[in-house]
């Protein structure tokens, strides 16, 4: 086999394992490289976001709300379960086959689609050379035309709360639990610490969650972030905000959490604690001193709008470059990258990312907050609508949250979308593809939705806009 390749790419996360695929259908001769050995002992493909992220977390979400569901809820809709009881090892297993089935498919797409697969350590080093390392320690040196960073990231370490094993851990053994912790705590109110915190408080752990800042969720809009923290404070998760952790002391009580917070210095005993405090770069072995590329203060790569390195031909992709730690952002990037190798010109928009929390309800958004307008001095128009007047909301016996529309006061035209509620997720991704038309209210609010459907709280919210929403109470608008 030649070592010559059009394409190299290191890591097959979302965005090197997209990137990869795309460069193999466009006609390119292309390799991806992977270091990741997952919990069978052999390399696995998908990087974080199939083995110890999106979808690990998702199945115990999704599995933590179905017990919440036949514990609490079914009974209201006439539907009787008698006793119910969570198996936490059989839970773990099959949210492990659900990995497996979607890491498996990874390998299954690079062989039908003729990407070769190195199971290893990459570095690139100069003129767009990469070293190998196999997992036996074995070393050769490819060479290509292109070569595309994917290297992802790890989670953060603060020193006042050291790992231990199984006892303070992050995301990746917050998804290992082999039984529910009695007390819970988490470092961290963001996206993994609601995250993880609502599994195992589903499941019946006493969840407390300290989080530094004042704000709760400061990147969301603040009125849906308000009512996020009562519906989650509602299903006992304990959110302190303005504490800082200042140790972490494994004892045979428990763990003893020191922090400070307005009252003064405290302490919390749980039986394990989760850090989840944010993501950083993964560069460690990325680059040779020769490879004409370094990280900034923060650890990233410098990209342009094209995910360009000031090095020609090398581009760099996924959470180690600017924007957020996203799984679809870094897909998106990969793709484009591996179309711009090809000869076309697509581009990432930005502007409509979307961002998904995936509590009950959900908290998702795309575009600005009603918070960032203001401070951007742009005149807007708000349309809100609950879900409790939703009729399918009502019907499924799932009515919290709302949806919220912000449009340019002079042109209409849709500038954010924030919505907490029933498969938010879902409902955002129209915002999505109204945002990317260019869409105003007006259009949004001219569409036909299904009845009865959750996104029909979209179309009242979008009609709300200009007053015009047909369940709410608006007598006196035109
Ligand atoms: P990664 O997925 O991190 O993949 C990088 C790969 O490169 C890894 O396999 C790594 O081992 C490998 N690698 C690194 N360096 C080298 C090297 N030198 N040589 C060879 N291989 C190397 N995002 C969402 O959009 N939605 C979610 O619901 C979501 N949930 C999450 C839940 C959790 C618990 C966590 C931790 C993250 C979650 N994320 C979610 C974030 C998402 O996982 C990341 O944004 C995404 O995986 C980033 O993709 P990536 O391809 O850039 O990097
Ligand atoms: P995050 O940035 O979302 O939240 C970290 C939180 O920890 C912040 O609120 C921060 O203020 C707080 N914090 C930082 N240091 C602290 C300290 N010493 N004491 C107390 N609080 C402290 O990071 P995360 O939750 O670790 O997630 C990492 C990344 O993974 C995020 O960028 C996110 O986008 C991605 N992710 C996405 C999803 C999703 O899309 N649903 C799910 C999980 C993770």
């Amino acid at each position: 086999m030649s070592n010559n390749f059009d394409v190299v790419v290191i890591g097959a996360g979302p965005a090197g394992y997209a990137a990869a695929i795309r460069c193999a259908q466009l006609g390119l001769n292309t390799a991806c490289i992977d270091k990741s050995i997952g919990k069978d002992g052999q390399p696995t493909l998908g990087g974080t976001c199939l083995n110890w992220g999106c979808i690990p977390s998702k199945a115990l979400l999704d599995a933590s709300h179905k017990y919440v569901e036949a514990k609490n809820e079914l009974a209201e809709v006439g539907i009787n379960t008698g006793d119910v009881s969570v198996d936490v090892p059989k839970m773990i297993a099959r949210k492990d086959e659900v990995v497996a089935g979607l890491t498996g498919g990874i390998a299954g797409l690079f062989t039908g689609n003729g990407v070769t697969s190195f199971a290893g350590t990459g570095k690139l080093l100069s003129n767009k050379q990469v070293e190998v390392v196999d997992h036996d320690g074995g070393t050769q040196v490819l060479a290509a035309e292109h070569v595309i960073l994917a290297p992802g990231s790890v989670p953060v370490d603060i020193p006042p709360a050291p790992l231990t094993e199984g006892v303070v851990v992050d995301s990746t053994g917050a998804l290992e639990f082999d039984s529910v912790p009695g007390r819970l705590g988490v470092i961290g109110a963001g996206v993994i610490g609601l995250e993880l915190g609502s599994v195992w408080n589903r499941l019946g752990a006493e969840v407390t969650v300290l989080e530094a800042l004042e704000d709760f969720l400061p990147m969301a809009d603040q009125r849906i972030a308000r009512d996020a923290k009562k519906i989650l404070s509602g299903q006992g998760v304990d959110i302190r905000l303005g504490t800082r952790v200042t140790g972490a002391e494994v004892t045979d009580a428990g763990v003893v959490v020191s922090f400070d917070d307005k009252d003064g210095s405290q302490t919390l005993i749980v039986d394990k604690l989760i850090v989840a405090v944010g993501r950083r770069p993964y560069t460690d072995e990325l680059l040779d001193p020769d490879s004409g590329l370094v990280v900034d203060d923060r650890g990233f790569l410098a990209v342009d709008d094209t995910c360009a390195t000031e090095q020609a031909g090398v581009y760099a992709v996924g959470d180690v470059v600017r924007g957020p730690m996203l799984a679809h952002k870094g897909t998106e990037e990969g793709v484009m990258v591996a179309e711009r190798i090809a000869g076309f010109k697509p581009q990432v928009n930005y502007e409509t990312i979307p961002s998904v929390i995936y509590t009950h309800p959900e908290i998702a958004w795309v575009g600005k907050t009603e918070q960032e307008l203001k401070s951007e001095g742009v005149e807007f128009n708000a349309g809100s609508f609950p879900f409790a007047a939703s009729g399918r909301a009502l019907a499924a016996n799932d009515t919290q949250g709302m949806v919220k529309v912000l449009a340019d006061a002079e042109t209409d035209r849709i500038l954010g979308v924030h919505v907490l509620g029933p498969q938010a997720s879902e409902i955002v991704a129209q915002a999505v593809i109204a945002m990317e038309f260019d869409a105003s209210a007006e259009d949004l609010g001219l569409i036909m939705f299904a009845h009865p459907t959750l996104s029909e709280a979209l179309h009242e919210a979008a009609l709300g806009v200009s007053g015009h929403a047909i369940h709410m109470m608006n007598r006196k608008r035109k």
